[in-house]
């Protein structure tokens, strides 16, 4: 990380500027990013995540890219809320392959009352292993964003997709402000907020600066912006939609880097189609978070090693994790974590030979 004097992280991006960021040459783009992006991070370290679908498929909504929505036909099993007992072991699994943050997700629109205990006691056991926890449950009201914080759920995905004007060709039944608001009752409760999008909809590049505007806009910025790549799933709504240029999804990147220098820039779904070329360049762009393991909640996910392997190439450190715990929990937890850097050493080892 470079400490010289960088200019003042703002909040008032106008549409214009963001989309002459964009029409910038590539290299000159990919400079001024790289430029932020070692001014507020270490460049060689990416946070891992990994997503855990804890309710799968069924859902009310009509979000025309995604497979879960019961409206459309794409083949995907149903299942209903997993057991505690089940996440945790997930979770732990998660823990031994090198995640950092356990996200979990459940294809409602918002969360029911009854849910809500099931899901406190996941946060809580899933913090007991010394993991940051996340969940997407769809829209929450006040109370049930305190009764997660209170939970100890640290970050809370609630993604905006698109911009205000191209939103209704992608949704119709939940409004963009509902997602604001919902946004908005996540800070109130005090937890970090995940939220971005997916580019590849078909939208125009004012579209794809319209989002972007829209996070680096909010008056604390998301502290993990997640840019996806349209996953083309057959049955849904967009699963003949062209293919983007790759260099405008390199480019959504580094525009997202450049606005909002101090946010996990998250290289997200869409990944399993990307060459390790295209995640390299988006690592240069200033992407430094991934999700890994098998599963992106029903999408197919490069396999954990693979992203090993990567990292091993390309001489990247999967980023430690940040949960705070108090001082009686820290000699265990230290002694797992030199425990799972031995594995870790080994397993690096394994993928080389
Ligand atoms: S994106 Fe979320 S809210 Fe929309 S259909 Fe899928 S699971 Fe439901």
């Amino acid at each position: 990380m470079n400490a010289t004097a960088q200019p003042p992280i703002r909040h008032d991006w106008t549409r214009d500027e963001i989309l002459a960021l964009f029409d910038l040459p590539f290299s000159d783009l990919m400079f001024q990013a790289q430029t932020v992006h070692r001014a507020h991070f270490d460049p060689n370290q990416v946070q891992v995540s990994t997503l855990c679908s804890i309710k799968t498929g069924a859902c009310p909504e009509d979000c025309k890219y995604c497979p879960q929505s019961a409206r459309y036909d794409t083949g995907l099993e149903r299942e209903r809320l997993m057991a505690v007992e089940k996440v945790l072991e997930e979770a732990r699994a998660a823990k031994a392959s090198g995640a950092t943050r356990f996200c979990m997700g459940a294809a409602w629109r918002s969360p029911k009352n009854r849910d809500l205990n099931y899901v406190t006691d996941m946060v809580k056991g899933v913090k007991s292993l010394g993991l940051e926890t996340c969940m997407t449950l769809g829209m929450l009201d006040e109370g049930q964003a305190k009764t997660l914080a209170e939970a100890g759920l640290d970050y809370y995905n609630h993604n905006l997709d698109t911009s205000p004007e191209y939103y209704g060709e992608v949704i119709t039944t939940r409004t963009y402000q509902d997602r604001l608001e919902t946004l908005d009752n996540v800070r109130k409760a005090g937890m970090k907020v995940c939220c971005g999008g997916i580019v590849g909809m078909g939208e125009e590049k004012t579209d794809r600066a319209g989002l972007l505007q829209q996070l680096a806009t909010m008056p604390d910025h998301p502290e993990s912006v997640p840019i996806n790549m349209l996953v083309k799933v057959a049955g849904t709504p967009f699963a003949e939609e062209e293919d983007l240029d790759p260099f405008e999804f390199i480019r959504t990147i580094a525009v997202a880097r450049i606005l909002m220098p101090q946010s996990h820039v998250r290289l997200s779904a869409g990944r399993e189609e990307m060459n390790d070329q295209m995640q390299a360049m988006a690592f240069l762009a200033g992407a430094n978070s991934i999700f890994y393991g098998e599963k992106l909640l029903t999408t197919a996910n490069p396999e954990a090693n693979k992203d090993m392997q990567l990292f091993k190439r390309l001489g990247i450190q999967p980023e430690q994790r940040e949960v705070h715990i108090d001082e009686a929990e820290q000699d265990e937890v230290e002694l797992a974590g030199a425990l799972e850097e031995a594995r870790n050493d080994q397993y690096f080892y394994n993928a080389a030979k």
